[in-house]
């Protein structure tokens, strides 16, 4: 397995070296002195603010470094991640960039520990020393990084439960990580196939990071893991919504162009964050079957009834509404709220409906017992620190 890492090495030799300040390399020293890793090898990406190597334990397991660059310029345009963010108010430098740059990993790892022990598929992290994070590798025995999503050979059969699948851990995220990914896309999830029966790959013909097709195909069971979770925010960050907006789009796009009904940015935004689904409050929710109902229901009537009071229509009135939602700026907090007169003016008409922030700050007065709950938690929201 070293022979073909190092082999994946050779042509990126000398952007690793470039990434590897002298500090940096200390770090390295000083984990393989303390028996964590064994050797660095193969570069898997190299990115614009940080590349990601593989790394053998002792044991000689797998083991995934992420190392932030630590220039100056590449973390320039993060600060809108940032803004607002309680925990990043106190330490952050934006004149100094190693400290910068550990914050970021260190944020990283802190958001992976939260979706890791949440039960979400992700790296599991395992240590962070100023820019360089250890967690985890995502890739088959032989050391092949399992591939991104955008990258995958995935059997179509196996989408519409992937999608559904994706949208339950962007919901986990959410509901109990109290995070928004801020970057989800096709290219920050990975494919992953648990102890895949072995393979040889082809080193002529296979790039370092995609799983030779012949895995894909066979009945084994992959899943998708989140990954690139530096920039992802609180979920009462100012914009956080405009995020998780974003980040549905993104996967909404990608599962929609291969053929998946997928449920529309609205009721996908509504999955993610609302914690009852249904209005009966009996018993526990099997949220994954509502998913999975949604999406043999293309035409969600209640929803277009609330959006303009006209009844329901076709498909295209379903985009309409996903273009209308994407545009319209949903308030995080009741100080957020654009007019608060005119909106308190909509609700004593009993137009509550029409306010497309309702459920989700909880303002309307409940029709059943689902709202009552959503409110309580819009309260106990900001207490986060
Ligand atoms: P960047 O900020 O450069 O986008 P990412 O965290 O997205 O950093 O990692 C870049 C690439 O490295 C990913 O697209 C993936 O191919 C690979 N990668 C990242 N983490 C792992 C891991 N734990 N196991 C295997 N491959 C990984
Ligand atoms: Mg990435």
């Amino acid at each position: 397995p070293s022979a073909t890492a190092n082999m994946k090495d050779k042509s990126d030799r000398a952007t690793s070296e470039q990434v590897l300040d002298p500090r940096t390399r200390i770090i390295l020293f000083k984990m393989i002195g303390r028996g964590l890793i064994y050797e660095v090898n193969g570069c898997i990406s190299t990115g614009k603010e940080a590349n990601v190597y593989h790394a053998f334990t002792p044991e000689k397991n797998h083991l995934a470094l992420k190392i932030y660059k630590t220039s100056i310029l590449v973390f320039k345009d993060r600060d809108k991640y940032v803004t607002g963010e309680f925990r990043f108010r106190r330490g952050y430098s934006r004149h100094n960039p190693r400290k910068m740059v550990r914050l970021w990993a260190e944020k990283e790892m802190r958001n992976l520990k939260r979706m890791y022990t949440t039960g979400i598929r992700c790296p599991e992290p395992i240590e962070v020393r100023e820019n360089v994070l250890v967690m985890s590798f995502l890739g088959d025995k032989e050391g092949w990084a399992s591939p991104r999503l955008k990258d995958a050979e995935i059997p179509a059969a196996a989408l519409p439960s992937l999608y559904i699948e994706l949208l339950s851990m962007v919901r986990k995220m959410f509901l109990e990580c109290k995070l928004v990914h801020a970057d989800l896309s096709e290219y920050n999830i990975l494919y992953h196939v648990d102890q895949p029966a072995s393979t040889k790959p082809s080193a002529e013909s296979t790039p370092a990071n995609t799983v030779p097709s012949t895995q894909a195909s066979a009945d084994l069971h992959g899943h998708l893991y989140i990954i690139d979770v530096s920039q992802s925010v609180e979920h009462d960050h100012p914009h956080a919504f405009d995020f998780l907006r974003s980040d549905l789009r993104n996967l909404e796009d990608f599962f929609a162009k291969r053929g998946i009904s997928c449920v529309g940015l609205r009721r996908a935004f509504e999955y993610v964050t609302r914690e009852r689904l249904l209005p009966s409050d009996e018993g526990p929710e099997d949220v994954e079957a509502i998913l999975r109902a949604w999406m043999e229901q293309p035409e969600p009537e209640e929803l277009a009834d609330s959006a303009d009071g006209s009844s329901a229509g076709a498909g295209a009135d379903a985009a309409h509404e996903d273009a209308v939602f994407m545009r319209s700026y949903i308030p995080r907090t009741l100080n957020e709220v654009y007019d608060p007169e005119r909106d308190v003016g909509t609700l004593s008409r009993g137009e509550g409906e029409k306010l497309i922030y309702k459920d989700v700050i909880g303002i309307v007065e409940p029709k059943d017992t689902r709202h009552a709950e959503r409110g309580e938690n819009a309260e106990a929201q900001p207490a986060q620190t």
